[in-house]
């Protein structure tokens, strides 16, 4: 059923504590941690406790926890100081756009520069 956890979902398996991770906030319905081949100083992933499999599917059907989501990412830049150089937020969304893992997840990246367009 959607939301539910899925058995073969790495995330899923963070958020119930069976694959260890370096969490760095969590709350209600997300967890924070950091990612394992940091792409930035500060580089944390922010998943919903429940599962969808990406941002927008999320969004359509618990759009309150979607905001919980990105008000988490903001809380993490503030408190990894990444806010005062600016940060930057992002939701790779399908194999083509870079999503390997199939459950939402917000990249919050900061203190370094950040180029744009993205590559
Ligand atoms: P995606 O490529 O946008 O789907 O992001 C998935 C992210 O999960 C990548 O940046 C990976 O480095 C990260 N990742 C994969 N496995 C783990 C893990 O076990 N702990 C923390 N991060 C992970």
């Amino acid at each position: 059923m959607a939301g539910e956890p899925q058995a073969d979902c790495l995330f899923c398996k963070i958020v119930a504590g069976d694959v260890p991770a370096t969490v760095v906030r969590e709350t209600a319905t997300t967890v924070a941690f950091r990612d394992i081949h940091p792409q930035a100083p500060t580089h944390v992933l922010v998943i919903p406790r429940v599962h969808y499999p990406d941002a927008a599917s999320l969004a359509a059907a618990e759009p309150q926890v979607a905001a919980d989501v990105l008000a988490e990412a903001g809380a993490v830049a503030a408190a990894e100081k990444a806010d005062a150089t600016g940060y930057r937020i992002v939701f790779n969304t399908g194999s083509g756009a870079g999503q390997t893992v199939f459950h939402a997840h917000a990249h919050l990246l900061g203190g370094r520069g950040l180029n744009w367009p993205p590559g």
